[in-house]
Formats: C-alpha cells, sequence, structure tokens
C-alpha cells in the first residue's frame, strides 16, 4: 500500500552486535509488521557486507536458501522473512549486495562520470549506498532498512558510516537507530549478563551512532528489572529498550515487541501518526496454531542433498509449516538423504516413517539419482509427492525410467544422452556458471482446467517466481500420458511445461516454479495447502 499523503519517509536503521544469528531479520521483519498494523506503508531493505553482487552465487549450504523476488532479484533470505511478515511482495530495491555497490562505483568511474575526481569510499561509495537506500524508501511512510552482519565486522563500516551520514542528513528526528544485542546468562551466578551488550552499543558509538532503541535477545526471559540496568549504561531510555527472549515461534516476535510497548514509542519518536488501530487478532491466532499443534503431526521428507543447514530451504519449510497449521495440524519435516537412495526399493524403506515426499530445487549433480527413485517409487504406489523446480524435473524423469526409458536423463547431469527428458532452456547454453542470467522472478502459467492443480488453485491464470535454467524437453511432451504423468500447467504461449501432474494418483504435483516464495504463513500457498491436506488421515 503505497501512501497517498505526501509526507517525508522516516527510516529506522537496524544494526546488531555480541553475536550474528540473533535474529536481527526477524526483528526488522517485525517492526515492519507491527508498523503496517497500524495502517502504514512501510518497505524493507537488507544491506549485506558480502562482496558478491547478489545471492545468486551464494552456496545455500553455507548461507541459506536464495529467495527471489518477483522482479526476478536473487536475493538473501531475510527477504523471504521480510515478505512472509510484511505480507507484500518486494523487490530488488530491497536487497543490496556491498558487491553491487562497487560494482555501479566501478562502472561510473569507468564510464567517466567522476570527472578526474579520485573516487573514495567516502563520498562516492557513501552516495551510491545512500541513493540506493532512498530509492527504495521512496513513497513510503516508513522504510526499513536492516545493516547485515556486526557492528566491528571491518566489512559493514561501509553501509554503517552511510546511515550515520544518512541520518544527519535528513535530521535525525526522520530516522531511529535500532541496535539489536545479546545478553548471555551465566549459571553460575544465576544471572542474565548486560556487558556485552553494553559493549556492543559502545562499538556502535565507536561509529558515531547512538541508538535509540535496543532490543535485547537472550536465550531465557530476562527479568524486567534488567531494562533498568541496561538504560544507564547503554543511555537508551527503558521505554525504548524491548527484552526478547527465544521464542517457540519467530511469528511470536511481532506480538512480544508489541507488548512490550515499542511499535508506539517508534510512532512517538517518530512523529507518526497511527491510521489505525493495530489489530493483532489473526496473527494471535496464527501464533496460537503454530504451538498447539504438537501432539498431532503429519510426517513430510524432504528429499534433498544437504538440510545439514535448515536454512537451505528455508521458505519451503515455512510454506509446509503454515499449509499443518491452516489445517488444523502440526508436522514433523525430516530429512531424507537422497544420496543414499539407489533404487525405488531403496526409496520405499526410507519412506516408510513419513506420509509424503518433498522433492525441493536444487542444482548439480549430487543426489539426483536418488531424487529420481524416490519420484519413481512415489508415482508407482501412489505416495504423496510434491516436487519443486529441480522435483519436477525428476518426476518427469521419474515417469519416463517408470515406462522403461531407463536411460531418461537431464541435461543438466548429461547433456549428450540418448534421451534428455530435461533440456537446457534455448537462452541458456553457454551461461552455466555466470551469475544473474538463469530465468527469474514472475512468469504467467495458464493451468489445464480439468486437472487437479486447476482445483487447487481455484483459478487457471497464475503468476509465480522462476529461477532456473533447465526446462521439459517438448520432444517427450507427447509420450507424457503415456508414463502416467500430464503437463497441467503451460506458458501462455503453449511452450513451457510449467507445471505436471501424475494421471490417476491422490498427489503427485509439481511445478518448474518456485510456490514457496508466494506462500505465507496466514495464506498458505494452493499447493502446498493440497500437499498437506492429501497426508490428512
Ligand atoms: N537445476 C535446475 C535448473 O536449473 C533446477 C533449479 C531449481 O531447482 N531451482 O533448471
Amino acid at each position: 500500500m503505497r501512501c497517498k499523503v505526501a509526507r517525508p519517509t522516516k527510516y529506522i536503521f537496524v544494526t546488531g552486535g555480541v553475536l550474528s544469528g540473533l535474529g536481527k531479520g526477524i526483528t526488522a521483519a517485525s517492526i515492519a509488521n507491527t508498523l503496517k498494523a497500524r495502517g502504514l506503508s512501510v518497505n524493507i531493505q537488507k544491506c549485506d557486507p558480502y562482496l558478491n553482487v547478489d545471492a545468486g552465487t551464494l552456496n545455500p549450504r553455507e548461507h541459506g536458501e536464495c529467495f527471489v523476488t518477483k522482479d526476478g532479484a536473487e536475493t538473501d533470505l531475510d527477504l523471504g522473512h521480510y515478505e512472509r511478515f510484511l505480507d507484500q511482495e518486494l523487490t530488488q530495491a530491497s536487497s543490496l549486495m556491498s558487491g553491487r555497490v562497487l560494482l555501479k562505483v566501478i562502472e561510473d568511474e569507468r564510464a567517466g562520470k567522476y570527472e578526474g575526481q579520485s573516487v573514495q569510499i567516502v563520498p562516492h561509495v557513501m552516495a551510491v549506498i545512500q541513493d540506493y537506500i532512498r530509492a527504495a524508501a521512496e513513497g513510503f511512510d516508513v522504510h526499513i532498512v536492516e545493516i547485515g552482519g556486526t557492528v566491528g565486522d571491518l566489512e559493514s563500516q561501509s553501509f554503517l558510516e552511510a546511515i550515520r551520514e544518512f541520518g544527519l542528513r535528513i535530521g535525525l528526528e526522520n530516522c531511529l537507530y535500532v541496535h539489536v544485542v545479546y545478553m548471555p546468562y551465566l549459571g553460575a551466578s544465576n544471572e542474565v549478563k548486560t556487558k556485552p551488550a553494553q559493549n556492543a552499543v559502545r562499538d556502535l558509538r565507536g561509529m558515531g551512532i547512538a541508538p535509540d532503541i535496543l532490543v535485547a535477545r537472550t536465550e531465557q526471559p530476562a527479568p524486567e528489572s534488567i531494562k533498568r540496568k541496561l538504560a544507564l549504561f547503554c543511555g537508551v531510555s527503558e521505554e525504548a529498550i524491548a527484552l526478547l527472549p527465544n521464542a517457540p515461534t519467530i511469528y511470536q516476535v511481532p506480538l512480544t515487541l508489541e507488548d512490550s510497548g515499542l511499535s508506539s514509542v517508534i510512532c512517538k519518536r517518530l512523529g507518526l501518526e497511527e491510521v489505525q488501530q493495530p489489530d493483532f487478532s489473526e496473527w494471535r491466532e496464527l501464533v496460537a496454531s503454530a504451538v498447539n499443534h504438537q501432539d498431532k503431526k503429519v510426517r513430510v521428507g524432504v528429499v534433498a542433498k544437504y538440510l545439514d543447514n535448515l536454512d537451505t530451504y528455508m521458505s519451503v519449510f515455512e510454506a509446509l509449516r503454515s499449509a499443518a497449521w491452516a489445517n488444523d495440524t502440526g508436522i514433523a519435516i525430516t530429512w531424507i538423504d537422497a544420496e543414499k537412495l539407489e533404487s525405488p526399493e531403496d526409496a520405499q524403506e526410507a519412506l516408510k516413517e513419513v506420509d509424503g515426499i518433498v522433492v525441493p530445487g536444487g542444482f548439480g549433480t549430487r543426489g539426483i539419482e536418488g531424487k529420481i527413485c524416490a519420484a519413481q517409487y512415489a508415482l508407482k504406489s501412489r505416495f504423496p509427492f510434491l516436487g519443486i523446480c529441480l522435483g519436477l524435473q525428476m518426476g518427469v524423469i521419474a515417469a519416463a525410467r517408470n515406462y522403461g526409458i531407463t536411460d531418461a536423463t537431464t541435461a543438466e547431469v548429461d547433456a549428450s544422452g540418448k534421451n534428455v527428458v530435461i533440456n537446457t532452456m534455448a537462452d541458456q547454453h553457454g551461461k552455466e556458471n555466470t551469475g544473474g542470467t538463469m530465468r527469474l522472478g514472475d512468469y504467467p502459467c495458464v493451468i489445464a482446467p480439468d486437472s487437479l492443480i486447476a482445483k487447487l488453485y481455484g483459478q487457471t491464470d497464475i503468476i509465480e517466481r522462476h529461477r532456473h535454467r533447465y526446462e521439459c524437453s517438448n520432444a517427450y511432451r507427447d509420450q507424457y500420458e503415456s508414463w502416467g504423468i500430464r503437463p497441467a500447467g503451460l506458458s501462455p504461449d503453449g511452450h513451457l511445461i510449467e507445471m505436471i501432474e501424475a494421471i490417476d494418483h491422490p498427489f503427485f504435483v509439481a511445478s518448474q516454479f518456485h510456490p514457496e516464495f508466494k506462500s505465507r504463513p496466514n495464506r498458505p500457498h494452493p499447493m502446498f495447502d493440497g500437499f498437506i491436506k492429501s497426508l490428512l488421515p
């Protein structure tokens, strides 16, 4: 929702101290949530100190999922939290990595735009960062900027200096600095300690930024009285300190911030009139259903090559969870190691403990055979299957192999094979190792009206987000029916197969796009909703 009355955008900068992994992204997203609930239009942006230009080239095993926006930006997984908490589709403007900033400065230098000046961090890099921040903020009542990393990291210094200057330029009455810190618990003295937080505030002050608000993370609830101590030693008023103990679900965080009065303090300090009374009843219901369904559970197996970092499939997990909650059930998600499955029989054994499987997106050759075996078993045994992107491609190969084309493969593994049922897309040849070149972002899809998928969506014209280089080869499309599957969703020109489903199967559905990116905690995506429904007794 864009604001109609012209009033200056207010800025909230979120930094972190003491440790990484404190949930700064969730905190920023939660602040956004509580302000939007007051009728304010809010945008949010992450400034990431990595020298990558975008997150597309980062290894998801190390860095977590690559979240794709509607306009095809490959971004950090925090953007997924932002979209889910804010219930708003974001764009490239919401993700700024140092590499993008430096690339712009260097391109401008090469193009002669600096007219002979020596190009420097101050003012030139600063100006580029500030331009990107201002551009993302335009038209919104509030713009929230999260600075990745921890204050004191060499890499994040440019961003910190840029937001310090920015605050001075727009006037400190138009912005707030929120510092997220950690307070450890010391068992020996049975105390929550504030010293690391004090030091982290001092580090931030050392960068010339005085925090207006502190969000203090702890593992266990800390006594309210600790706010007095923090206030005294950190120079932040007590009303502007929120205590944030570990929550049973991340969706609790907006409510904790709201209940601590923080959002009202933010509005008061920024001179924002709250356009409407916030109503958190729906959000409270969501949190209740997230924590209340621990006894009853559907069991979902995720067939993937690595799940040692749960962040790798963040949006898939969130979509599964919210679909379970909406269907009044809990969920247990287990990892089925794709590299351990060597035959459909192995898959049958491994799948005994689950009610249905998801084959999520993925790249490269590792674990591919195991995913195909799992899909072969799911097809043959009418076992619930949800395939996403690579999962669709594996589903097609599995159907071909079950039919007897035992050498069916994908160009990602063997481009010169005899039966390459998954091809390199025409415009993707030679781009295999380059950033930002896949088929990315929103594309329309037309669903066959008589399909199960049409029933799930309740409509036949949809738009979904993509991230892939390979596609179903049209040379085999006529054979699908004899393989037991059908193309149930096509690009509007009919050229690309975007969705398949199995014929005569309770639930074998797959998409070339990533439905998980558009799922919302309180509005699960229809494909996930249908999948979870198929698992219920
Ligand atoms: N590797 C496959 C492709 O590029 C699938 C991509 C994905 O799962 N996101 O088409």
